[in-house]
């Protein structure tokens, strides 16, 4: 799989059971498996992670890549952590 836009609900829930089996919130320690931002329960929502080169100067600091990254949001406590989609492509191909 080369995309995120092959990606479907199924592949996540497939994901979450061959990798994350031992799922446990970081911060609250809930075992409740997050939840995956959909829109109309189907189609998956992504965030984008910026990668920067750092200048000492922080005005000069510029973002060199955008990483597509899917948020995990804990239905306890709320946490939101991303997990980067490539490591899931890579899962499916
Ligand atoms: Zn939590």
């Amino acid at each position: 799989m080369e995309h995120v836009t092959q990606l479907t609900k199924k592949h996540l829930e497939d994901f979450f059971d061959d990798k994350l089996q031992d799922y446990q919130c970081p911060c609250c320690k809930s075992k409740e498996k997050p939840a995956i931002p959909t829109a109309n329960d189907e189609e998956i929502s992504f965030s984008l992670l910026d990668l920067v080169d750092i200048a000492k100067n922080n005005s000069e600091s510029k973002k060199v890549l955008s990483t597509p990254a899917l948020p995990l949001i804990c239905q306890n406590c709320g946490n939101i952590y991303n997990i980067a989609t490539y490591v899931i492509l890579r899962h499916f191909s």
